[in-house]
């Protein structure tokens, strides 16, 4: 038996876990005793990863070999690499050929290795020339992304999983840590353990697991978390709770926030959140750190898709920020907004600028200085000039013709993106459709023209960079697993298809001249990448995969730098053009679908504590549905009752776009005209029709409840709203 070390493939979170593997074969995982992010520790999903990985499980869910439709309804044939990689060739030089660069999107995933996401960045950018590259971490991670832009000049998380111990008060919005990040959770239950004076307060529409461990659990109405902070900043000003000294040293704008706040006084604020005066007074103080006869006390924040996952999802980024700045609680132990992300390398994505308006280096497409530099590392004349169609955009394009070929790596959209009728509408469209996937049991291989077999987790050799920027390697244990009957096949790693698809395209785009990609393993690729991030803020230059041989480090390390850096801006230098962070003064704007007489009840979506996304590979483990064995609307007790309904009862689930049939169960977690359904369930377990034409005719098949989520999206983070969508019930 060997053990190889590796990194979760879960969440954020980022543990390392060691694989125990014997003949070929993954044998158990355990947590690496030596991680800094979970110190031996997994949660189910981690622990379980060997099950999930067992040969029986694999032959009956993985994709074993390339395959293709010639037509959409049509069986799949397999074929070799050879000919499926020249397929993919010939078919997107054609669309080219008659369309120009922008007929092709790329839609990727936060669950790819950085390495992979590079390449492909470089193949749409820097070969093709289209920006239509986006991520799932779109769904995830974009309105944190321009919130610490917007504010500190830079996407970067300046605290780090130890302040979880230093912290005298922990704000926790729009997050239940308790599900999505387990082993951070156990974080903060010993650290609630060692210090009882510890002030845990948990933002969120929903009593969940996390809220049980409140001090004071604010249990707003969905989507008013800007009116709650901007209240907390005007109650902050009232009593003199603001630091000015580090508002006038560190920061600009503070006069027009608080010429904004002026307007949400506790009385407004209250009745608009639904919560009591004395609350909203109490978590100001607590988040403020005042506590008579102290100096002022670390509040670290810690949030997620409850703030992310909104139609103003920036502006609750920049407004809870902005009460770090005030009170000056950033830079410090203890201390600094952390938003946490939800994939395992939704970081590294964003790193490479793997995103629809960003380069490698944290640079922008939109910014002529930021594409000399990278045309000029990687030897092209030019780049796209403005930024591409961000994940909803690009399929709504694809729906509307625009945008002609998709090529889907490591995501599931045809049950992730909300609006499925549409999704589903961009698919069906698209003149060509390639799938790059390691399950079979993914529904959007349903509508692929092209599934390319890609290696996973325990096979696959990179970097992912974890919520608090640590980078951890990720190893190989075991070789692929073939099909029988032929040595062409097999899955192939991400990078490596990329990387054969682009040297085939070259020889059409760009005869004749070296190859823009020549890596012959991820090393080589981690080197170019290390290269882009030269004197930016993630600066990783010292960051050699040999240095990461000796432990995971967090960005920035230098080249130089004997470690890499656990808090950011303790100097109180901010990196924008004069050093000094910003204030962005943003109004309260409702949720973009409220409810009303016809769609009565808020419907939100989140995760289980023992799934992961579309359940591919959770879902094929009987123990993981020990805790939540089947999907359900969950409704409070009273609107059960107000439609005559029991528990376990059937109910048609509507919205605007959708509907689909569930059972109901009674939660007292949520408030009455509240709902919640996970969002694993995909359309194997929920019956249900998508609205295709977007008139009332049905005629998509069951999608799950993203069939009934809608499209909204924050204007600056293009992130969608998940979080809110009026529906009603009928008993079905
Ligand atoms: Fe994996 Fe996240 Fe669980 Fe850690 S907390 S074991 S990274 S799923």
């Amino acid at each position: 038996m060997t053990e190889t070390r590796s990194t979760c493939p879960y969440c954020g979170v980022g543990c390392g876990v060691l694989i125990a593997s014997e003949g070929g074969q993954i044998t158990g995982v355990r947590g690496d005793p030596e991680h800094p992010a979970n110190f031996g520790r997994l949660c189910t999903k981690g622990a379980t990863l060997a099950l999930t990985a067992a040969p029986p499980i694999a032959r009956q869910t993985r994709l074993l070999q390339p395959l293709r439709r010639l037509q959409r309804q049509g069986p799949a044939q397999a074929l070799g690499w050879d000919a499926a990689l020249q397929w993919a060739c010939d078919r997107i030089a054609h669309i080219l050929h008659l369309h120009g660069p922008e007929a092709v999107g790329f839609y990727l995933s936060g669950q790819l290795l950085t390495e992979d996401y590079y390449v492909f960045n470089k193949l749409a950018k820097g070969l093709i020339g289209t920006p239509h590259l986006d991520s799932n971490s779109r769904l995830c991670m974009s309105s944190a992304v321009a919130g610490y832009k917007a504010t500190l000049g830079a996407d970067a998380p300046p605290a780090c999983y130890d302040d979880v111990q230093h912290a005298r008060c922990l704000f926790i919005a729009g997050s239940n840590t308790a599900y999505a990040h387990p082993i951070l959770f156990r974080r903060i239950e010993d650290a609630k353990r060692a210090q009882p004076a510890l002030k845990i307060i948990v933002v969120d529409p929903r009593r969940t697991d996390t809220a049980e461990i409140a001090d004071l659990h604010l249990r707003i109405e969905p989507g008013t978390d800007v009116m709650l902070l901007h209240g907390m900043l005007h109650l902050m000003l009232r009593e003199g709770w603001t630091d000015t000294r580090f508002i006038a040293a560190h920061t600009h704008g503070f006069e027009g926030l608080q010429t904004l706040v002026r307007d949400y006084p506790p009385q407004l604020v209250a009745q608009v959140c639904g919560i009591s005066v004395d609350d909203l007074t109490l978590a100001a103080r607590w988040f403020a750190g005042i506590e008579p006869g102290e100096s002022r006390q670390p509040t670290l924040s810690l949030y997620c898709q409850g703030l992310n996952q909104s139609s103003s999802g920036t502006a609750k980024n920049t407004a809870l920020i902005n009460l770090h700045l005030a009170t000056g609680q950033i830079g410090r132990p203890g201390a600094g907004p952390f938003s946490l992300t939800g994939q395992p390398n939704a970081m590294g994505g964003r790193e490479v600028g793997a995103l629809a308006h960003l380069l490698p280096g944290h640079r922008e497409l939109a910014n002529p200085t930021h594409r000399a530099d990278i045309a000029a590392l990687w030897g092209v004349p030019d780049l796209p000039q403005a930024p591409g169609k961000t994940a909803v955009e690009m399929f709504q394009a694809a729906a509307d013709g625009e945008i002609k070929a998709l090529w889907i790596a490591c995501t599931n959209p045809a049950q992730s993106l909300p609006d499925q009728a549409t999704v589903r509408r961009a698919l069906q469209r698209a003149e060509f459709v390639v799938v790059q996937e390691a399950f079979a049991t993914a529904a959007t291989c349903d509508f692929a023209d092209l599934l390319l077999p890609a290696t996973t987790w325990g096979e696959k050799e990179g970097t992912v960079t974890n919520s608090e920027r640590r980078i951890s390697r990720v190893r190989a244990a075991v070789p692929p697993p073939r099909s029988t009957g032929s040595t062409d096949n097999g899955p192939r790693h991400d990078w490596a298809i990329a990387v054969d698809f682009a040297h085939r395209l070259e020889a059409v785009l760009r005869p004749g001249q070296a190859t823009l990609f020549p890596y012959p393993h991820p090393e080589s690729i981690w080197n170019e990448h290390r290269a882009a991030t030269r004197g930016r803020d993630l600066d990783i230059t010292g960051l050699s995969y040999a240095a990461l041989e000796l432990a995971p480090a967090q960005w920035p390390c230098p080249a130089g730098a004997t470690s890499g850096t656990a808090r950011l801006y303790a100097d109180g230098i901010f990196p924008t053009a004069d050093g000094r962070a910003r204030f962005d003064a943003q109004p309260y704007q409702p949720v973009a679908e409220p409810r009303d007489a016809r769609y009565p009840l808020a419907l939100t979506t989140g995760r289980l504590r023992d799934q992961w996304h579309g359940m591919t590979r959770t879902g094929t483990l009987g123990r993981l549905f020990g805790h939540v064995p089947e999907p359900a609307l969950e409704l409070h007790p009273q609107d059960l009752a107000r439609h005559g309904l029991q528990p376990g009862d059937l109910v048609h689930v509507a919205s605007r776009r959708g509907s689909l049939i569930a059972p109901v169960q009674p939660s007292d977690a949520l408030a009455p005209g509240q709902a919640f359904m996970a969002m694993h369930w995909g359309a194997e377990f929920l019956g249900g029709s998508g609205n295709s034409s977007g008139s009332g005719s049905n005629a998509s098949p069951g999608s799950g409840v993203n069939g009934l989520t809608g499209a909204a999206l924050c204007p600056r983070s293009k992130q969608p709203e998940f979080k809110h969508s009026a529906v009603r019930i009928t008993k079905a």
